[in-house]
């Protein structure tokens, strides 16, 4: 077990420049997720984590230790990849065994650490079989016992689960949590998938054009995004925004482009400090009104879930999505009354993005 540490990290591929100014800290013991857009940069610093990429400038620690020159063999970690880098020629056993062979472990030390990882994910019966003989899971599961049986101080993922159907990454998804339970070792995780970072982080790591945008548990990164990006990148549908740019009638009443709403005091104040304020509302704090609201919008398209429905709305040319429990059947074009409540609203400069 160990802790990593990013002080300062920056990279540059040739003349552009990559990353700036990483800085994180990652706990002992902690399962962090790195997540964002393709291209953020998240791939770039797990590998330099692992030593496969250099640093520009900045230092990596891992347990108190620089180590930026050493040797990726040296640094006491594990990586498992996204496509698992299996040797085809080799089967299931020796693929899990070969780390163990090039760092001189004696036979017995290595059976007993295989067969000890594959009961862990159950492929003990798939020891002999060779990688064209297994399914995307298993191959999968095979990558990670490759990892666990070096039983390094930090684990690596990127992106493991990407070449899986959708409910085997569900399953991996827990599978892999669960090892992390008993392992308690630390974990950096890459996904792009938000879900993902969602369910398994102890801690998010959002990142945007090489910066980190926020670094904080799921349900507090959920509820109190630190940017309009970090707000539309977690949670499933997304945040909708809207536009305030007005403060009307004792400053009590906003006026914005699709909608007039009333707020307390102190937030209008907030707004008419700021001037251009945008608005984050999440599709499960809409509530459709029986009667008559000042927000009234028009049903394009609904999905019944069965459990929950998704209506995507329209109001002035805003296009929007609101999450509610019930299952209403609507025609298309119908008005919907609208109400939300006013804590459970994010408010964003208009100017930087920023919460207020
Ligand atoms: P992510 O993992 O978030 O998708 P990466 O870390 O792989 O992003 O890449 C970040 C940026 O660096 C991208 O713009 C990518 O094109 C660029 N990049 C990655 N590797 C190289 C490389 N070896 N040479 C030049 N550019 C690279």
């Amino acid at each position: 077990m160990a802790n990593v540490e990013l002080k300062k990290i920056n990279k540059y591929f040739g003349e552009t420049h990559i990353l700036h100014d990483i800085d994180l800290v990652i706990n002992d013991g902690e399962f962090v997720v790195l997540v964002g857009p393709s291209g953020c940069g998240k791939s770039t610093t797990l590998r330099i984590v692992a030593g496969l990429e250099d640093a520009s400038s900045g230092d990596l620690m891992i347990q108190g230790n620089r180590m930026n020159e050493v040797e990726p063999k040296d640094r006491d970690i594990a990586m498992v990849f996204q496509n698992y880098a299996l040797y085809p020629h080799m089967d299931v056993y020796e693929n899990m065994a070969f780390g163990l062979r090039l760092r001189k472990f004696d036979d017995a030390e290595i059976a007993t650490r295989v067969d000890e990882a594959a009961e862990l994910l159950g492929i003990t019966d798939l020891l002999k079989r060779k990688p064209k003989e297994l399914s995307g899971g298993q191959r999968q599961r095979v990558a990670v016992g490759r990892a666990i049986v070096r039983k390094p101080s930090v684990f690596l993922f990127d992106e493991p689960l990407s070449n899986l159907d959708a409910k085997l990454r569900v399953q991996m998804r827990t599978e892999i949590k669960k090892l992390h339970a008993r392992l308690k070792t630390t974990m950096i995780y890459v996904t792009h998938d938000q879900v993902e970072a969602m369910t398994m982080g102890d801690r998010i790591v959002v990142m945007k054009d090489g910066d980190i945008m926020q670094a904080e548990t799921p349900l507090n990164m959920y509820h109190k995004p630190a940017n309009k990006f970090v707000a539309g990148f977690i949670g499933s549908p997304s945040m909708n925004f809207f536009n305030l740019s007005a403060v009307e009638k004792g400053n009590e009443k906003l006026d914005g482009s699709s909608m007039s709403l009333h707020v307390p005091s102190d937030l209008s104040a907030r707004v008419q400090k700021e001037g251009l304020v945008e608005i984050g509302v999440r599709p499960e704090h809409f509530k459709v009104s029986q009667t008559e609201t000042p927000f009234v919008a028009e049903l394009e398209v609904s999905e019944l879930m069965g459990n929950e429905s998704y209506l995507y709305l329209n109001s002035k040319g805003y296009q929007f999505v609101i999450r509610i429990q019930e299952s209403i059947i609507l025609t298309p074009g119908s008005p919907v009354y609208l109400d939300f409540d006013m804590d459970k609203v994010h408010l964003f400069s208009g100017k930087t993005g920023a919460r207020i």
